[in-house]
């Protein structure tokens, strides 16, 4: 956020990922002010009044995070790269295209926090931006910004680049933390939490690719001035992976508060031939989806969780009247079975159940009691199936593959009675 954007982002210069792009428009002039007249305390003061919310799908305050560091040293942070929800490739574009200011994040972030160890973890599927992010890493070592002595301030910051396996379950962050001291990517039972302890049972802050993007610019221009852009409870501005049956699908950063009306038909210039829309998961696979009732519901991560959904990662996927209900709920819940890291049994069986019977409804030999069987297989997942959804397991994946189900029972009844009666798609 070196810049306040409303547009689709894809007008970036092709050197934007280097140090001399990033010095050349402004980069590291934050990390030179700060570490030459501020307090680690003021910058945590500036980060807890902006209001930023995590951007890696839970929406939880950062500087509220950052507050519950416990005072034991050494403590570290790590940076989740792992952006693995279907649908969702923002943190992606950050990595690829403008890592020095991750970086410039990360040092502002570790000296308020007293790190002197922060790691980036990133997705394996990644390894362009992993390589961009590691030659960033080196650049800024070169010019001072990362090691000893930072900029003649004595801070001192070193900065591990680490490349996972390609395992969804670790941008869970216990997870991640797991994978990075080289065991299984499985999530742990909380509490401690990682802020307690965390990497190498040490207090440590996860925190996601945008939110520390945001940092430099909430330093630069004070915490009061982020918290003065976008509504109540979702300031400043955010990135959405618009994706599906739209016209202009991409990368937006937006100020919230705009309706899903003009976010779907505004940026992403309407359903593609001219088609009707159908439903939208409105902030990642794990998300319950939303219908054309909720196309005037203000596009905020309140007014979605009143509406029994959420923002979660920021990935919008948008479906059009062509699309089969039940295969596109076969096709979230099928991920979910799959990336279960199975230690608990209602994901790991429950899961794989509800992939088994949508698949028995979707190839044509459904039968009446299936959408009440998978209702009830959702049951022993996510006991009541309320919103937000009740925890038998260890992490959300569990209560994840749910949401499709919960999703097609609500507002398509119809379609899944007429895959049964009809002998599969009536769509064709
Ligand atoms: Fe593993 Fe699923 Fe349990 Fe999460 S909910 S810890 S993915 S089995």
């Amino acid at each position: 956020m070196t810049q306040i954007l409303t547009t689709r982002m894809e007008a970036h210069p092709s050197d934007s990922h280097t140090l001399g792009r990033y010095e050349d428009t402004g980069g590291y002039a934050v990390l030179r002010t700060a570490l030459a007249g501020m307090q680690p305390d003021a910058i945590v003061a500036e980060v807890k009044a902006s209001n930023l919310r995590g951007r890696g799908g839970a929406n939880f305050p950062c500087g509220v995070k950052w507050g519950f560091l416990a005072p034991s040293r050494p403590r570290y942070l790590v940076i989740n790269g792992d952006e693995s929800e279907p649908g969702t490739f923002k943190d992606r574009q950050l990595l690829e295209r403008d890592p020095h200011q991750l970086i410039e994040g990360i040092i502002l972030s570790a000296y308020a926090l007293g790190v002197h160890h922060a790691f980036i973890y990133i997705r394996g599927e990644y390894p362009r931006p992993a390589r961009r992010v590691q030659r960033a890493v080196e650049e800024a070592y070169g010019a001072g910004y990362l090691g000893r002595d930072i900029l003649g301030s004595g801070f001192d910051l070193e900065v591990t680049v680490h490349l996972g396996a390609g395992a969804y379950i670790c941008g869970e962050e216990t997870a991640l933390l797991n994978s990075l001291e080289g065991r299984r990517g499985e999530p742990r039972i909380k509490p401690p939490f990682p802020a307690v302890e965390g990497l190498y049972a040490k207090p440590t802050i996860v925190n996601n690719v945008e939110t520390i993007s945001n940092i430099p610019w909430i330093v630069g221009n004070g915490g009061a001035a982020y918290d003065a852009i976008g509504p109540e409870g979702s300031r400043g501005t955010r990135m959405f992976s618009l994706s599906g049956h739209v016209n202009q699908p991409g990368n937006y950063e937006v100020v919230m508060g705009m309706t899903w009306r003009d976010f779907i038909y505004g940026y992403g210039g309407g359903i593609r031939h001219g088609n009707a829309l159908k439903a939208w998961i409105p902030g990642g696979a794990s998300a319950p989806w939303f219908v054309e009732e909720h196309l005037d519901t203000p596009l905020t991560i309140d007014d979605v969780a009143k509406n029994r959904s959420m923002l979660g990662s920021g990935a919008v996927v948008v479906m059009d009247e062509t699309t089969c209900m039940v295969k596109a709920a076969l096709r979230v819940v099928r991920f979910f079975a799959h990336e279960s890291c199975g230690q608990c049994t209602p994901c790991r069986e429950g899961a794989t159940w509800l992939q088994q019977v949508l698949t028995r409804i979707e190839a044509g030999a459904g039968r009446d009691i299936d959408l009440d069987l998978l209702l009830d297989i959702s049951d022993n997942i996510s006991p009541g199936l309320a919103w937000p959804p009740a925890m038998t397991t260890i992490c959300p994946l569990g209560p994840s593959a749910v949401s499709p189900i919960t999703s097609i029972a609500t507002y398509f009844k119809d379609e899944v009675a007429a895959h049964v009666h009809g002998g599969g798609c009536p769509l064709g």
